[in-house]
């Protein structure tokens, strides 16, 4: 399921970090940051009663901007309007509204967008009466809350959680279209292969109304079947600003992993495979989506026959963590094997919602033991008693075992291998759970 964004904004020193670390699960996606900088926890899961959301730092994604406060805050205001279901406007209930306040209220109020105004460090009963100026903000009723004393926290959940099922899973979870989202580092031609589809299709369902996304998702129908494509270019146009922001992108492209059922990679084949791609393939194996590697601009490489070749085996090296994503070779600007993306996310799909029954993988794993056996440490060996694919999307099994600590890491992916090999379980993570037999 899709979870919803929400995104956090507010100036310097108002508490949003303090909130964040409040509310985040254990889970948290830590943007790699350079050394020296503090704050790092940008985008994290968090959970409420059930529900399930990703929460934004805005103030974490750009601190150089720092001094300039009402330029920081632009920013981040554009970002959250950009990305966010629900904006979570943060004030300091000690100080007052500032000026800079007063014009990040004004800036998100011209956008359709839903927001709650947290008045934080509300810290005692008697600071209660600060909250009212905040009326004066224009974003409706301000929620008095202390963080660092976890005050008001579930009244102000309750509020967040309310608004995400109103304006957010209803539209979701009616919606049977399959969500792909396209990622790769700026330039490698996320928008030029957008527009090439919509261009090429003479069936593009217009945007849906009602959902906050339309600026990001593309509706598109290829061969009968309707997918929403989830754009991470992001902020269009102001394109050129924002993709120096290399922690922006990153944000972007977790946020519309998450929201994905496919993701596709794209890679620029007139440069090849760089560290910057593999970091942002490594989100989509962390979230364990069914994944394409996309190579783009193929038209601009000079090719003979080993070419092809070469540049996988260049990408297996670096994606090692990923094999079992497809590797595919299109033009985004010539349209040259648009339609072989499709085929693949189709094919993705399928392998990724494959279920395969308890007796036939018993049988299956029973054999894979008799080719390699189990390893064993101080005269005891591994047993496998018992296997059963417990989930889909992605396939993920259990196996009970006599003794846990005897599953190697290269015996565990060996039996993933074989299971790969055997039931044919490509373009798609498996999860393994080894649990003793009590
Ligand atoms: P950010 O810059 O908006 O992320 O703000 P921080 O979370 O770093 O908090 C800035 C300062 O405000 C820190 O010294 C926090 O300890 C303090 N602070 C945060 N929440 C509260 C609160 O609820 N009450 C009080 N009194 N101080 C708080
Ligand atoms: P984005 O930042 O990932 O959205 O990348 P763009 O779609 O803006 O493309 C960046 C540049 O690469 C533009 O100048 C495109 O014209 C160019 N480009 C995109 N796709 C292709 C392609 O398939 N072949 C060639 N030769 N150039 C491409």
């Amino acid at each position: 399921m899709a979870k919803p964004i929400v995104a956090v904004v507010g100036r310097p020193n108002v508490g949003k970090s303090t909130l964040f670390n409040r509310l985040v699960g254990e889970r948290i996606a830590i943007v790699e940051d350079t050394p020296g900088v503090t704050r790092d926890r940008i985008i994290a899961d968090a959970e409420w009663l059930n529900h399930h959301f990703t929460l934004i730092d805005t103030g974490g994604i750009e601190p150089h901007a720092k001094d300039d406060i009402l330029l920081q805050m632009r920013i981040q205001a554009e970002i959250a309007i950009d990305m966010a279901d629900l904006i979570i406007l943060m004030v300091d209930g000690r100080e007052g509204i500032t000026g800079t306040d007063l014009e990040v209220a004004n800036m998100i109020r011209k956008h359709d967008k839903d927001v709650l105004l947290a008045v934080n460090k509300v810290d005692s009963k008697t600071l209660e009466n600060n909250i009212f100026e905040f009326y004066n903000l224009g974003l409706g009723e301000p929620l008095a809350i202390s963080a660092e004393q976890g005050l008001g926290l579930g009244d102000f959940l309750d509020e967040v959680i309310d608004h995400i099922k109103r304006h957010y899973n209803d539209e979701e979870e009616e919606d049977d279209r399959l969500r792909v989202a396209v990622i790769g580092k700026p330039n490698v031609g996320k928008s030029t292969l957008i527009n090439k589809v919509l261009g090429e299709d003479r069936l593009i369902v217009s945007n849906i109304p009602g959902t906050t996304r339309d600026a990001v998702d593309t509706n598109v129908r290829y061969d009968g079947e309707d997918y929403v494509l989830i754009d991470t270019a992001g902020l269009r146009r102001k394109k050129k600003i924002y993709e120096d922001i290399e922690r922006y992108s990153i944000v972007r492209a977790i946020a519309a992993v998450e929201r994905s059922q496919v993701v596709l990679i794209l890679i620029d084949g007139s440069e090849g495979i760089t560290e910057q791609d593999a970091k942002i393939a490594g989100i989509a194996h962390n979230r364990a989506k069914p994944s394409i590697i996309v190579v783009n601009k193929w038209d601009a490489v000079e090719k003979d026959n080993k070419t092809m070749k070469k540049m996988e085996d260049d990408i297996r090296d670096m994606l090692s963590f990923m094999t079992y994503a497809p590797i595919i070779f299109i033009s985004a600007q010539t349209g040259q094997r648009l339609g072989k993306i499709f085929q693949t996310i189709e094919y993705v799909k399928a392998q990724s919602a494959k279920r395969i029954t308890t007796g036939k993988l018993n049988e299956a794993m029973a054999e894979f033991v008799l080719m390699k056996q189990p390893p064993s440490k101080h005269g005891r060996r591994l047993r496998l008693y018992y296997s059963s694919q417990v989930a889909i999307n992605p396939p993920t099994f259990v196996v009970f075992v006599n003794d846990a600590t005897l599953v190697h890491f290269s015996y565990q992916r060996y039996l993933e291998n074989k299971i790969r090999e055997t039931f044919d379980f490509f373009g798609t993570p498996i999860h393994f759970f080894i649990r003793e037999r009590t």
